[in-house]
């Protein structure tokens, strides 16, 4: 389903019982800039496109952080501060990341029944939150890599991540064989930039798990380039909206 809604991932559309998506421009679920009245309905407009009513949305208040929640019976009520990823097997559970450049990474194991939803930025990716959330996948719930499909939003892409030298070096202390994934940038005020392609770092990330490449679904679409279509950070500041990303099983 692609329409001016929403984007969503071929391959996690294969599963009926799976709901995913990432929210387009005008859609803006930025509480800064936002009311609360009017959050909630967007929240209803993507029902209405979807035909589907969750029984709870989980929204965390995010930080950039690698902290990840685990939603069960006993939690759901919480509130989720300095989170940047849930995990959950509970079924009619939304579990919603707010996003504007950043990558939401959606998590399925068919076979185990469990979902997750991944905010990595820069941050999250240098501090490698995937990882975190596929090992809880692996250690909690038993899942194999080989049976999670993911999926990776339209983000900020190696055409526009563009960092200082200290930012580069810190990257490749973190990680080991990236040189491919880092190309060289403009001299700007006598100082050389570079770009970061986060995408593959986290498909790299990914396989090195044992997820295989032909499960992992990438949009491919940079949000700062196609901001007349996304809210992007990077391309509107701080008045920039927030897209919302979602994965809900049925
Ligand atoms: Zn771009």
């Amino acid at each position: 389903m692609e329409d001016t809604l929403l984007i969503t991932s071929k391959k996690m559309n294969k599963y009926p019982e799976l709901i995913n998506l990432l929210t387009k421009k005008p859609l803006n679920f930025n509480n800064n800039i936002i009311s609360i009245d009017e959050i909630a309905n967007n929240y209803k407009l993507i029902e209405q496109e979807i035909n589907y009513h969750f029984d709870k949305i989980i929204k965390p208040i995010q930080n950039h952080t690698d902290n990840i929640c685990i939603i069960t019976s006993d939690n759901i009520n919480s509130t989720f501060e300095n989170v940047d990823g849930l995990i959950t097997n509970l079924k009619g559970v939304a579990l919603a990341i707010s996003l504007a450049d950043c990558q939401g990474i959606l998590l399925y194991d068919p076979i185990k029944k469990v979902i997750g939803n991944i905010h990595s930025g820069w941050k999250g990716t240098f501090n490698k939150i995937i990882v975190k959330a596929i090992n809880i996948m692996i250690d909690i719930y038993g899942s194999n890599p080989k049976d999670i499909i993911v999926y990776i939003t339209p983000s900020i892409g190696k055409c526009c991540f563009e960092v200082d030298e200290e930012l580069k070096n810190k990257f490749m202390i973190n990680y080991h064989d990236i040189d491919n994934l880092i190309s060289l940038g403009e001299i700007k005020d006598g100082k050389q930039k570079y770009y970061i392609d986060l995408l593959e770092i986290n498909i790299k990330n990914l396989i090195d798990l044992g997820i295989s490449r032909e499960n992992i679904d990438v949009a491919d679409i940079c949000t700062k380039c196609n901001s007349n279509k996304f809210h992007s950070y990077r391309a509107e500041k701080e008045k920039s909206g927030r897209n919302i990303s979602i994965i809900c099983m049925k």
